[in-house]
């Protein structure tokens, strides 16, 4: 389901009209034009594990530089298709055009990252033992392995699971986000081009439903989920009873900004800005809660008002080209519009309000609203161009706030001195923590991965190797040799 709506019970997965036509045909919309985008089969389950399972075992025979080399041409098929891929990314979801090439890079880049981290995080070691044996460090594949795709990022996001667990050897079912099977269905073409066959890296598009139906499936050994928190838990849950299955959750965030004392008020305003609605909020990492010290509230918040008032929200294709976009469905525009009048009603004071210029489409304007005023301020992550401000006097407090929150993923300090940056280091309980830098753009080079509510301590980014294989530790003589020293009558 999508992330959630403040005020109301959330709706079911299938709550979407019109996005469960029969049992199995699946269709997307274009956000910013309400268009038919794709419409198909939802993928029959049982054949694509059975398909997979046959088909894993030759690939996972394969030399490492095989599959490393037959990556290497995914990469070169999506670098020949950027152009379609970015545009249907853009169509689909609705992100600008501009947006959609910068996570086709990413698709791309994910390649040579992900062969320089298995090398470096489960590359085979030899350490010497008793007798002049050898110990051995190898890492193997866990079988065949589902991934299941968010739509903010319809290709990377997956893709930063998929290209890691090819490498390590396993056969991948993908299964994209119901509201982005076109960009999935591209994307996977991309891989076949280049040489992996459609069994070991199958797209199977389909809706919660079929996510469901892989994530119990008694053919697969591990689930690679990357969306909300509530969804990621039912899967837990799901396979609580499973110890043998691989389950790795990137999930959302309630991220925190602190702004402390700084001079520059112009860039933090930008940091802040960036962080909330760049993706129209649609990111696991955006800000959603800025902090603010009572000192410096009405100097950057004067900033960041008269920044977001400048932003255009628009089509994927305007020129020129907008900052962002729509939200992903009206459902969703819905949702976040209800929450945002809760957040009012209940002692919230806007500094912005969220505008919906169109109710027959899901385009918001971004928003801003002081929270501090809120006896309790409900702890959800609000997946939208919504900024709640809280006005703090001492840093402790300024902590305290930050971690005022289940979800642990990604926290901010704009402004304040080294001495407090460490102070926010230590205490703030994150798997992303920056000093001036937004909380969005995790780097590729970097662990990606957050606590709480955020993740199951298993995060990707560069570190994706380590849940893609498992390590065996070999003892190992080319001849038997040994002797009983003690105990012998
Ligand atoms: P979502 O949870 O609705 O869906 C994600 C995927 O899981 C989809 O493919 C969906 O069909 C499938 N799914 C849903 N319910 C399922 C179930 N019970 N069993 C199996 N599969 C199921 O997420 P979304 O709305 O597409 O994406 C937005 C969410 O993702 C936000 O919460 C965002 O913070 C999070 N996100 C996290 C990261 C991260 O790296 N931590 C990155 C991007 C997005």
């Amino acid at each position: 389901m999508d992330a959630a709506v403040i005020g109301k019970a959330p709706s079911t997965p299938l709550g979407e009209p019109g996005r469960a036509v029969r049992a199995r045909e699946l269709i997307s919309y274009e956000p910013a034009t309400g268009a038919e985008m794709w419409r198909g089969e939802a993928a029959d389950v049982d054949e694509a594990v059975e398909r997979a399972r046959r088909a894993w075992p030759a690939w996972a025979a394969q030399p490492l530089s095989t599959r490393m080399e037959l990556l290497r041409r995914f990469a070169n098929e999506v670098r020949k298709d950027a152009d379609k891929l970015a545009a249907t990314i853009a169509r689909e979801v609705g992100k600008p055009l501009w947006e959609a090439r910068a996570e086709v890079d990413s698709v791309i880049a994910k390649v040579e990252v992900s062969i320089r981290s298995y090398a470096e995080r489960t590359a085979q070691r030899k350490l010497d033992s008793a007798l002049q044996g050898v110990m051995a460090v190898r890492h193997k594949p866990h079988g065949v392995i589902v991934v299941l795709g968010p739509f903010n990022y319809p290709a990377h996001l997956p893709n930063a699971h998929i290209v890691p667990a090819l490498i390590a050897g396993n056969a991948v079912i993908f299964k994209p986000s119901e509201h982005a099977p076109a960009s999935g269905e591209m994307l996977a073409r991309c891989f076949h081009r280049a040489g992996i066959s459609a069994a070991i890296m199958q797209c199977a598009p389909g809706g919660p439903d079929t996510g469901a139906a892989l994530v119990g499936h008694e053919g697969i050994d591990g689930v690679l989920f990357t969306g909300s928190a509530t969804n990621g838990i039912a899967i837990n849950r799901r396979l609580a009873g499973r110890p043998d299955r691989l389950v790795a959750l990137e999930m959302g965030g309630n991220n925190a900004m602190v702004v402390w004392d700084t001079p520059k008020l112009t860039d933090a305003a930008a940091i802040i800005v960036q962080s909330a609605f760049a993706t129209a909020g649609q990111r696991c990492t955006a800000a959603r809660r800025l902090i603010v010290k009572d000192s410096m509230y009405d100097a950057i918040l004067g900033e960041v008002k008269a920044l977001t008032e400048r932003l255009v929200c628009g089509g994927p294709f305007d020129e020129p080209a907008p900052f962002m976009g729509p939200v992903i469905h009206n459902r969703a525009a819905d949702g976040l519009t209800e929450s945002f009048v809760y957040l009012l009603s209940n002692g919230g004071k806007a500094i912005k309000h969220l505008v919906r210029a169109d109710e027959a489409l899901p385009f918001l304007s971004p928003a801003i609203i002081d929270v501090t005023a809120m006896a309790q301020r409900p702890d959800v992550e609000l997946f939208g161009p919504i900024l709640q401000v809280i006005r703090v006097s001492d840093f402790d407090e300024a902590i305290a706030q930050a971690n005022a929150t289940r979800y642990g993923l990604a926290a901010s300090l704009v402004g304040g001195t080294p001495q407090e940056y460490n102070r926010f280091w230590a205490n703030v309980r994150a798997g992303i923590l920056n000093w001036n830098r937004p909380t969005i753009g995790p780097s590729h080079a970097a662990p990606m991965g957050g606590v709480g509510l955020s993740g199951n301590h298993r995060p990707t980014g560069f570190y994706a190797a380590d849940y893609c294989a498992y390590p065996v530790a070999s003892g190992e003589m080319e001849q038997p040799r040994a002797v009983i020293g003690v105990g012998l009558k």
